[in-house]
């Protein structure tokens, strides 16, 4: 058995193996030459207050002892299995399909995007020349938004065994076994196609199918029950549907809405992108320490209640990009990432406040159940309009935000597309920008040097989650009324983030195969 320790450090001790092997052989009172492996089993940064520490949890083991085996995983063979259709290759899709396999049935996943190469050039195209495919781009394609996504592998689930196996199962795929200790794993978006295209090679692999440039157009319903798809004039047939198709896909939502099948208007959230130069977060969060060199890149998570409504942070992307996350040209919409090394110039966050039901109620009248998604694509409309040429980008300075001024010049950006001065406040709902105005406002006060000049908001954040919720049963995650839809992840509802919407996939395939079997 191994010895645990924990050591807190210095940001230059905890960077030095051959030190904190010491410190954890003399902790334990033996000598370090009888220390067979030292594994880091959680390192944190505490800059709360003071000199920055990192804190390490370290298993210890001596001469001889058997040591960690690395992670396996055994996927069955389920050629000619019963099949089952798997709708989109985002991380919850993709998850449905792992879990069917070890349960023995043979996932078809339809995908409406290209392969992760051919994306690659389309979302590169977004970036030169705002030319945005509607079948291709940051969110559509292989691996769905997770793909070139931050990474970031939080979630709130209670269930530690489920989030540990749903990290293990992207270590067996090729992520870094650092991300089964860091307290706040990242993946980096330079690293994530590599892993997705290992776990579609896994179910095929097993039998299974992904099949790419696959829209689907409706359901195939037989004697009352959903028995596959329909892409065009194309059924793919199989026992159980599992609708995965993410929080974008607005066709989605009305061909479903068109065919009668019961939806719920949902609350969201919605804002902007704030991007500030990296060096400042550092020195503000980090408050000038002298070992800054052996800290990673310094985050940020605020929240406050403005007027009765949440603003806070989302997605924080220390070290990243702000990247164009539009599926359609006539929409202009944010969204951050970074690579693993977090290594750019540039720390951007969302920046949003809640929306509720009520506030797209006038909506109803004329979309009943979609009214937030038309309440979304009308000010993603409106920043797009407000933008410029080849999805250039609306933004003001955040002290011009908060104080209702245009702003003359704006600083750089990592934002490739380029970003143009536009009053935000002029083209956002009052609610929107008053709440935001005033969050930001409260969070400069917090964090001293967070409302800058340098700091740059840029519309809009608007794909936080879905305005839309697929109802399920809570016992059978079926659909109430249509026997063989099981909807899941961020696009039903039932996550937000790449891990939950894993847990959640995972958590459907079981019902699916408790349906099925
Ligand atoms: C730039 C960016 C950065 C992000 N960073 C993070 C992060 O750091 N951490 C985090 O946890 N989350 C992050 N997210 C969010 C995360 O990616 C999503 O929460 C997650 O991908 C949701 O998974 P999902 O499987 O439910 O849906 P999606 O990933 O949206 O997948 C849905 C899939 O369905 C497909 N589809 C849609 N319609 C159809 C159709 N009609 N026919 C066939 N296929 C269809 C789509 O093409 C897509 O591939 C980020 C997202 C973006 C865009």
């Amino acid at each position: 058995m191994p010895q645990t320790v924990t050591l807190s450090l210095t940001p230059k001790q905890a960077a030095d193996a051959k030190f904190y092997t010491l410190q954890a052989a003399r902790t334990l009172g033996i000598s370090d030459r009888d220390v067979a492996l030292v594994r880091v089993v959680k390192r944190s940064v505490d800059a709360r207050r003071g000199r920055p520490k990192v804190n390490l949890s370290l298993e210890v083991y001596v001469d001889r002892e058997p040591q960690p085996a690395p992670v396996h995983f055994d996927y069955p063979s389920v050629a000619g299995r019963t099949p089952v259709v798997v709708v989109g290759a985002g991380p919850a899709g993709l998850f449905a399909a792992l879990r069917l396999i070890e349960l023995g049935l043979r996932p078809i996943v339809v995908e409406r995007g290209k392969e992760v190469l051919p994306r690659k050039r389309d979302v590169a195209a977004i970036n030169r020349n705002g030319a945005v495919d509607p079948d291709s781009n940051y969110a559509f394609g292989e691996g769905g938004a997770g793909t070139f996504s931050d990474g970031k592998l939080f979630t709130r689930s209670r269930k530690r065994g489920d989030y540990n196996k749903a990290l293990q199962t992207l270590v067996f795929h090729g992520a870094s076994p650092e991300i089964l200790y860091e307290a706040h794993p990242h993946i980096g978006s330079d690293r994530l196609p590599r892993i997705i295209t290992a776990i579609c090679r896994t179910i095929c692999d097993a039998g299974g199918d992904v099949l790419f440039g696959h829209r689907i157009t409706g359901l195939h319903v037989e004697h009352g029950r959903v028995r596959g798809v329909c892409c065009g004039t194309t059924v793919i047939e199989g026992a159980a549907v599992v609708l995965a198709t993410g929080h974008s896909a607005d066709d989605i939502y009305m061909m479903l809405h068109d065919a009668g099948i019961a939806l719920e208007p949902k609350p969201f959230a919605l804002g902007v992108r704030i991007e500030h130069p990296q060096a400042l977060i550092n020195a503000i969060q980090y408050r000038n320490s002298s070992e800054m060199e052996y800290l990673p890149a310094a985050s940020y998570s605020l929240v406050s209640q403005e007027g009765g409504r949440g603003v806070y942070s989302f997605c924080m992307c220390p070290g990243g990009f702000m990247v164009p996350a539009m599926t359609d040209s006539a929409q202009s919409v944010v969204n951050g990432m970074s690579p693993s090394e977090r290594n750019s110039p540039f720390a951007n966050s969302g920046l949003v406040t809640e929306i509720r039901v009520a506030d797209f109620e006038y909506l109803r009248p004329r979309y009943g159940d979609l009214a937030g998604l038309a309440f979304r694509r009308e000010i993603e409309m409106a920043a797009r309009r407000n933008g410029g040429e080849h999805q250039i980008a609306p933004a003001q300075r955040a002290t011009d935000f908060v104080a209702g001024r245009g702003s003359s010049s704006l600083p750089a950006v990592s934002y490739i597309p380029g970003v143009v001065p536009s009053r935000l406040d002029r083209w956002m709902p009052d609610f929107v920008s008053t709440a935001l105005r005033q969050g930001i406002a409260t969070f400069g006060r917090r964090m001293h040097g967070f409302l800058t000049d340098e700091a740059v908001v840029v519309g809009v954040e608007s794909r936080t989650s879905t305005p839309v919720r697929i109802p399920r049963d809570a016992a059978t995650l079926m659909h109430p009324s249509v026997e063989g839809l099981f909807p899941t992840g961020e696009g039903a509802g039932y996550a937000g983030g790449i891990i939950s919407a894993a847990l959640d996939g995972e958590r459907v395939a079981e019902a699916v195969n408790s349906y099925v079997k």
